[in-house]
């Protein structure tokens, strides 16, 4: 690996987190695949080596619990969702060079073998440990099959993670009260012997690989904290038959240990998962040769290794969503570190979708389904385009069909499909293709391009999606700006070279939308494409090819986008609506029946509208109010607090001084792009310390989200807000 700029010489695998073959996919599971995708095609048009792999995820405890309470094998069970889901992908264009599962002999494999490494050099220890059990079941209760009370925040947690409180990954033994998530039984513990893999070991390592790591902020900065707190050597054994066997030692060698009181260990699901990148992209070479792409190299695993550590190896990219960014940033890399492989380059951890400001919820149906959608009969990269720029990847950003719609007609219709429409059937009409006799694009047309290049250049080292599909949206506005101006339906009588210029630069226009756009909208750019008369597929051409010459034929053009009629998106939402309150009615009887342990986290931090407190009937006099002293602030800096998960301190300018205040926004916002941010402030609140500092006034902001409150105008820092 590398930290220089991509394109680099070197092989890249850009990941996507495994779908849990647990339930079918939704709009929100498909944000961190779509922006995968998205990322793999840009570092391509970049021209980038890259391979773009993924896996379902076929093990852990939840799988299991299912399947029993469908009466089918866990195999059957987790296959059937790995077959779902293979399918699905490519209807939304995401097009992963290999897909497997984990629960394949490539993964078993793998698996077993990094583990032993690690085992070997070490880094794994029995100890005894308590594991929940349930004595009137006579079963053990690992993970998903126990839920209590965290022992860290005090919130309801499942057994192997607070998904309601403080999202930290739990330990067997640690959770608090256990109770049976099967029977409902409290469970006891019972002493067991497990394996465990010394990931303290790894404490300085992994400091200073996240000083190096690239991607979002998020994954950078959260697992900062859980270092600082001390990291905890983890249980990597599970008391079940359902997983990939703790890899015993080699036949023939002395067996002294065998027999006694071991038991059937599995591995931990999540020591098998992100083994399936490995597995899954040796896959794509035992398919394609190594001569195409060469897995070995690129995880600088086996024979092929040369000298471990940062300078060697591929250029690995993980795409994630934001709850597993512990095991992508401090187990996953002490799993490579102690295995000799390399470490990641980049995490890039994408927030939750949202809907109608509330998480989706599998079992209220309040989800939009990605079959659903397509069903409707929408086109995949109007989603694509949608779930890539709808926000920076890290934040958590809403869906509604009313934006969709919006972002479609807006950007979609009227920028990028009218510029193409308009300037193609012109070329097509009065010069069968792009016009004959001019040499090359004007000046201005190619610097635009260049800047387009540049600015996609600068996104994808950035990490930000949105950024690609902008430096090709703000390239058709450009181009949409060029033809008003020029007005080429005059110039073809007053001009007639001049008007030849014009639209050869409409076309080479095209021409470098199309060949940018391709990460974004692969389907619909293979369309511009045909429509140019260009040869081969827009798939495979690099930045370089948005400047060469359009090859001249145009086919005759259609419209490349449709408009969403008002209507549609009223039907969509009375639709959900309905299905909600349907599903929601239901639930009431039958309070057990779904999987609960899936939809947990969902349902709880739901806020439903009732949630919202009723307007306050107590009356206060506009004397109150102007005691209250509030302004218009500037955020001058801003860094979180040591120990604090959620409070930033902020030197605010509100005029007058800079004031010192605390805020809880961490979570909410990037601390980076805080600073310049205007704010509203309530400056004569009384003093207070949080966390040992003291904050002087409040920054005002809306909800759980800490929506920000700033000002439209440009009211300088220190106007009073009256
Ligand atoms: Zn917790």
């Amino acid at each position: 690996m590398s930290h220089e700029d991509f394109p680099t010489d070197n092989q890249a695998v850009v990941t996507c987190g495994l779908p849990y073959a647990n339930g079918d996919l939704h709009v929100g599971h498909l944000r961190t695949y779509v922006g995968g995708d998205v990322y793999a095609r840009s570092l391509e048009t970049l021209g980038q080596q890259t391979a773009f792999v993924s896996g379902s995820d076929m093990h852990g405890t939840p799988v299991a619990v299912n399947a029993e309470q469908e009466g089918v094998s866990p195999e059957e069970f987790a296959l059937g969702y790995h077959e779902e889901y293979e399918a699905t992908f490519p209807k939304f264009n995401v097009d992963f060079d290999n897909y497997g599962h984990t629960h394949d002999e490539t993964n078993t494999e793998l698996t077993q073998a990094l583990v032993r490494e690690l085992d070997e050099r070490g880094y794994v220890y029995e100890k005894e440990i308590m594991v929940a059990y349930d004595p009137e079941d006579d079963q053990y209760l690992p993970d998903r099959y126990v839920e209590g009370t965290c022992p860290y925040c005090g919130e309801h947690a499942r057994g192997d993670e607070c998904d309601e409180g403080c999202q930290r990954h739990l330990e067997p033994g640690e959770i608090e009260d256990p109770v049976s998530t099967i029977s409902g039984n409290p469970a006891e513990y019972h002493e067991r012997t497990h394996k465990f893999f010394e990931v303290s070991e790894f404490s300085d390592y992994l400091t200073e690989f996240l000083d190096r790591l690239e991607g979002t902020s998020n994954a950078q900065n959260q697992p900062r904290e859980w270092i600082e707190q001390g990291l905890q050597d983890w249980c990597i054994t599970r008391n079940m038959d359902w997983g990939i066997d703790y890899p015993s030692d080699e036949a023939g060698e002395s067996g002294e240990e065998a027999g006694g009181d071991e038991e059937d260990l599995v591995l931990y699901v999540w020591v098998d998962a992100p083994v399936e990148y490995i597995a899954s992209t040796k896959q794509y070479t035992e398919r394609v040769g190594a001569e195409t792409f060469d897995w070995e190299q690129a995880w600088n695993a086996g024979e092929a290794a040369s000298e471990p550590g940062p300078d060697a190896g591929g250029e690995i990219v993980h795409v994630i969503g934001r709850d597993i960014i512990q095991h992508h940033t401090i187990f996953w890399p002490a799993m490579l570190r102690g295995s000799d492989h390399v470490e990641p380059r980049a995490v890039m951890a994408s927030g939750f979708v949202t809907l109608g400001g509330k998480g989706f919820s599998t079992s209220r149906n309040r989800a939009v389904w990605a079959d659903e959608y397509i069903d409707e009969g929408f086109h995949p990269d109007l989603l694509r385009y949608y779930l890539a720029t709808n926000g920076s990847f890290q934040r958590d950003v809403d869906f509604s069909w009313d934006k969709f719609r919006e972002r479609t007609n807006n950007e979609l219709v009227g920028t990028v499909g009218n510029f193409l429409y308009r300037s193609l059937l012109f070329a097509y009409r009065n010069y069968d293709g792009a016009p004959a006799d001019v040499d090359g694009a004007s000046d201005e047309v190619e610097s635009r391009i260049n800047g387009a290049i540049d600015d996609f250049t600068a996104a994808v080292n950035d990490y930000s999606i949105r950024d690609v599909g902008d430096a090709v949206t703000h390239l058709a506005a450009f181009g949409n700006e060029y033809i008003q101006r020029n007005e080429p339906w005059q110039l073809v009588d007053d001009d007639p070279e001049e008007a030849r210029q014009v639209i050869y630069d409409c076309v080479q226009l095209a021409k470098a939308i199309a060949v940018l756009f391709e990460p974004v909208a692969p389907e619909k750019c293979e369309r511009i494409w045909a429509q140019l008369g260009e040869s081969g597929s827009v798939h495979n051409t690099t930045v370089a090819d948005a400047l060469e010459a359009p090859d001249g034929g145009l086919a005759e053009p259609t419209e490349l986008f449709e408009k969403i009629p008002e209507e549609r998106v009223e039907e969509l939402n009375e639709k959900l609506e309905a299905r909600v309150a349907e599903a929601t009615e239901g639930e009431a009887d039958e309070e057990t029946e779904e999987s609960e342990e899936a939809e947990a986290a969902d349902e709880a931090s739901e806020p439903t509208m009732t949630d919202f407190e009723p307007l306050a009937d107590e009356r206060i006099s506009f004397d109150d109010f102007e005691d209250l002293d509030i302004r218009v602030g500037r955020i001058e800096s801003a860094e979180g607090i040591e120990g604090a998960d959620k409070l930033v301190r902020l030197e605010v300018d509100v005029g007058a001084e800079t004031r010192q205040i605390v805020a809880g926004l961490k979570q909410l916002h990037d601390v980076d792009d805080l600073e310049g941010q205007k704010v509203v402030v309530l400056a004569n609140l009384e003093k207070a310390e949080l966390f040992g500092v003291e904050s002087n006034g409040m920054v005002l902001a809306a909800g759980d989200q800490a929506d920000l409150l700033t000002t439209h105008g440009d009211a300088e820092p220190g106007t009073k807000v009256q």
